[in-house]
Order: C-alpha cells, then sequence, then structure tokens
C-alpha cells in the first residue's frame, strides 16, 4: 500500500492535450477569459472527445465606454458572443452555465454562499480535471477584482467539495456526495508559475476566430458597439493578435500551471 502510494505520486501530471473522453469543468470571472487564456487548448479537447463544461462568474455587463450602452444590453451582447466563441471551438452554448454577477462586484458577493454555489457545481459535474483562474500568479492577485474572487473562490470550493462536513446539506437534501478533483490546471500563469504549455498550432486559427467573436471587446467597438467587424478592423487586430500569442520552442503555446492538490488524501488518490 505504501508503495502503491508512492509510485502513484511519482507519476507526472496528466497532459491536457492527451485527455481523451473526460469531463473538463472550466471556471472563469468574465465570457472571455476562457477564449484568450485556453481557446485553443479547449478547440483540442472538444475534438478529443471530452465533454467540456465552462462556467462564466460573471455577466460582464461594464466594461463599454459606449454612453449609449446599458448593463442590461451589454450582458445580452457578452453572452451571445460567447456563445458564439464557444461554438466556434466544438462546445455547445447548453455546456455554458452563467452564475450572472455584475461584471467587477464578484468581491462584494456573499463569499459563503459563492463558495457552496461553486462546491455545489463541482459535486454535481464530478470533474476529471478543473480549469480555472491562476490565484498564484502575480496578475491576477492584484490586477483585476473579479479575476482574484474567481481564482480563490474556485481553489476553496474545490476544496470544500472533498469534505463532506461542508455544507452537509448538499449531501443531505441533494443526494450530492463529496468529490475530490484529480487534477487542476491553472491560466493567466506568469512564466515563473507555468509548467505544462499546450501546443495549439493545429488549432491556433480558431483561438483567433473565437477571440474575434467576442466583438465588442475590441475596439472600434468598445467605444463605439457594432455588433459586427469592418474587414480591415478584423484583419488587423487579428494579425496583432497572432503576434501575441505566446511561442515556446517555436509553436504556438498556451501555458497552464498544473498541481495534483495541497493535501494528503487528493495527493494519494492522484489518477
Ligand atoms: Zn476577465
Amino acid at each position: 500500500m505504501v508503495l502503491a502510494t508512492t509510485v502513484l505520486c511519482a507519476q507526472a501530471p496528466e497532459r491536457l492535450e492527451r485527455l481523451r473522453g473526460k469531463t473538463i469543468l472550466l471556471f472563469t470571472p468574465h465570457p472571455d477569459d476562457d477564449t484568450f487564456c485556453c481557446a485553443g487548448t479547449l478547440s483540442l479537447l472538444a475534438k478529443n472527445g471530452n465533454n467540456v463544461r465552462i462556467v462564466i462568474y460573471t455577466n460582464d455587463d461594464k466594461g463599454s465606454y459606449d454612453p449609449d450602452m446599458t448593463s442590461e444590453h451589454l450582458a445580452k451582447i457578452r453572452m451571445h458572443e460567447e456563445e458564439e466563441a464557444c461554438r466556434i471551438l466544438g462546445i455547445p452554448k447548453d455546456h455554458i452555465s452563467w452564475l450572472e454577477y455584475h461584471d467587477g462586484m464578484l468581491e462584494y458577493a456573499n463569499t459563503r454562499d459563492l463558495v457552496e454555489e461553486v462546491t455545489k457545481i463541482i459535486r454535481k459535474v464530478r470533474p476529471d480535471a478543473v480549469l480555472s483562474i491562476d490565484p498564484g500568479s502575480e496578475y491576477v492577485r492584484w490586477h483585476k477584482t473579479d479575476h482574484r474572487m474567481a481564482a480563490n473562490n474556485t481553489l476553496d470550493a474545490i476544496r470544500a467539495a472533498e469534505w463532506h462536513l461542508y455544507f452537509p446539506n448538499q449531501r443531505l437534501h441533494e443526494g450530492l456526495e463529496p468529490f475530490i478533483v484529480p487534477q487542476e490546471f491553472y491560466y493567466y500563469v506568469t512564466d515563473k508559475d507555468a509548467n505544462q504549455w499546450v501546443n495549439i498550432d493545429s488549432v491556433v486559427e480558431k483561438k483567433l476566430d473565437a477571440a474575434m467573436a467576442h466583438v465588442s471587446q475590441w475596439e472600434p467597438s468598445i467605444h463605439k458597439y457594432r455588433p459586427d467587424w469592418d474587414k480591415a478592423d478584423l484583419e488587423k487586430t487579428k494579425a496583432e493578435m497572432r503576434d501575441q500569442i505566446p511561442k515556446k520552442d517555436g509553436h504556438y503555446v498556451e501555458a497552464f500551471r498544473t498541481t495534483a492538490g495541497f493535501n494528503p488524501a487528493r495527493r494519494n488518490t492522484f489518477r
């Protein structure tokens, strides 16, 4: 038994792009972070027969400089854009769940309710892997409110999901058993935190197309909303984004920090 545990712990983490027929659960603060961080990887995961599920914390209803824009309209626009981006990546819209917190307000939600809500999702979906924004990266730690909160909340929910004494009502009333997430992949990592890079050469055009589906997140639509692209703007923006996609050893990549967990029970049952 001791030997078996040692062998299991010594195994290298599973590589994300090699997953087949698994359930993948991705949490994103806004309906575009999943595209910008991971669209290539998501496209590969969908192509490889995985059940990809996306949970979006906020409705992203604030980020517009257009004086004629309203929060209600923007939330609808962002939802439509996310569905289109996911369609391009091979993820159906009924695989997207919206928690519908207002943009920028996640940190002011009831934190106990928030972690309970996400714990419930994890216990229901019972994913083989969770993708979430990295709580350890300097960028998310200091830059943006919803990013900080989503990062920490998802991690806290992963921990709570495995212990039956956290939110025992979920087991008593809904039959949701505790669940140990086998592996986590964190995105928006700093260079020093990354320990896994997915080669997205074969799907880089899909990533660009999915990113361009978020029309309202780019100029000129941020200042004056229009639902479509002027052809010249589209080509220019796409080319600029292509130049900015990180490369490793000459290949387009998406970077992750992966871990099998932070407590002994989870480490010993890894894979
Ligand atoms: Zn974001």
